[in-house]
């Protein structure tokens, strides 16, 4: 790419109120610009990242044979009814109607569309497990959108859903899932923690989330100084009850635990750190097939609900994420697998003849090799160029 040719809208100034590294550096290095509260538009720089983080996740799906869809985004609220979660998801679920007056539902998250494509099309349990993925946006009229794309209303997900015929089976792909959702991360550049997390709302018997540490991150977690151990404080300070919510909000303040700060699963020492979930793991069992009628027969031709898992991945969230891990006063520091280009040439005089030729050579090279690279080919200085890279 030329600098000459690039749509990279750069600037000084921070967008308003801004106070994450991430929403102020992607916004001034002109990987994303906002439309309007939680609305973001991703240009040229940060769609590359995002298909770098894109092709790192496909590459590891299709390592554990789940295989990716893309289902409407609009979905008829029918399901939602027939689920039973049109009222329990409240306002961030944004109905829409269409020129018939049929309603609609902007896809939040996508268990009812999923099974729904999966229901009697799959009826023998010859034909399980099944994992099936998309890379899909996201409607979600969050409160209190913030932080920019880390907490967007519409945002990028990566979803699977799996479907089993035993409790056994869903361990192992969950077990499987959870394996490959920490390649992804190792491949990306990221420091983060599998911990505990709560099963909330939905039920289930298992929920674990993947939290990328940061200070920024909003999730207060206690971890293992020994092994890998780690639960989001929720869960560990068991909290479920009404009551202790209020709890939540203040051990998210505090610095140290006190008391009970022994690892449940060694003898080591358990800290508190700070996280960003960029990805969360559930076992669903059937909370959704058993309402939506989703079945197989057995192998003695007995009819049984399938059990189900599902994994979802904050593809846009990630983006920021490692901008909150990896910066400094100069902005952006992107890692080895989501930088938007490998290699930057600044000519620092364009009229020297010579210098121009070495860079112009060296562009071709390394373009020839596939390397990704942006030469800086504008008459500008050299100051001016060193800023924007
Ligand atoms: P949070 O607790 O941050 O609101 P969630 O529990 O509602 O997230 P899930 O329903 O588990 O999120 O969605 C799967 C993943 O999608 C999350 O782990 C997160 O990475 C991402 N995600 C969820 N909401 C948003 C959002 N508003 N903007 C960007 N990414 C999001
Ligand atoms: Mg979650």
């Amino acid at each position: 790419m030329r600098f000459t040719r690039l749509y990279a809208p750069t600037t000084k100034e921070a967008p308003q109120g801004a106070v994450l590294a991430s929403h102020i550096y992607l916004s001034r290095a002109g990987c994303i610009a906002q439309v309007a509260s939680g609305l973001y538009n991703y240009l040229p720089l940060g769609k590359r990242v995002l298909k770098k983080i894109e092709t790192i996740i496909n590459e590891e799906m299709a390592k554990v044979y789940a295989q990716e869809v893309e289902l409407s985004f609009v979905t008829p609220i029918e399901l939602w009814e027939e689920s039973g979660r049109a009222d329990k998801f409240g306002k961030e679920l944004l109905r829409v109607k269409d020129r018939k007056d049929n309603s609609f539902v902007l896809g939040p998250t996508h268990e009812e569309m999923m099974v729904n494509i999966v229901r009697k099309k799959v009826t023998s349990y010859k034909q399980l497990p099944l994992n099936l993925y998309q890379m899909k946006i996201k409607f979600r009229d969050e409160a209190r959108p913030r932080f920019g794309v880390m907490r967007g209303r519409e945002f990028l997900m990566k979803d699977a859903y799996s479907f089993h015929a035993s409790e056994e089976d869903l361990d192992r792909e969950f077990n499987t899932m959870e394996v490959a959702y920490k390649t992804i991360l190792t491949r990306l550049g990221l420091d983060f923690r599998v911990v505990e997390a709560d099963s909330g709302a939905i039920g289930g018997s298992g929920s674990k989330e993947l939290m990328v540490i940061a200070d920024s991150g909003e999730d207060t977690l206690a971890v293992c100084d020994s092994c890998e151990y780690g639960a989001n404080i929720e869960v560990y300070m068991n909290l479920d009850d009404e009551n202790d919510e209020a709890e939540v909000v203040e051990y998210t303040d505090i610095k140290e635990l006190k008391g009970d700060d022994n690892c449940p699963q060694c003898s080591g020492k358990l800290s508190l750190t700070k996280g960003i979930e960029v990805g969360h793991i559930f076992k669903l069992g059937t909370t959704y097939s058993k309402p939506l009628g989703c079945t197989y027969l057995d192998e003695n031709g007995k009819s049984q609900d399938m059990i189900m898992g599902t994994y979802g991945m904050g593809v846009s969230r990630i983006m920021a994420a490692v901008i909150e891990q990896h910066n400094d006063e100069k902005g952006c520091i992107w890692t080895d697998a989501t930088t938007p280009y490998k290699v930057n040439i600044l000519i620092s005089n364009i009229k020297d003849e010579a210098q121009l030729a070495y860079g112009e050579n060296l562009y071709k090279e390394l373009n020839a090799k596939g390397i990704e690279v942006i030469i800086d080919d504008r008459k500008e200085r050299f100051g001016f160029k060193m800023k924007d890279a």
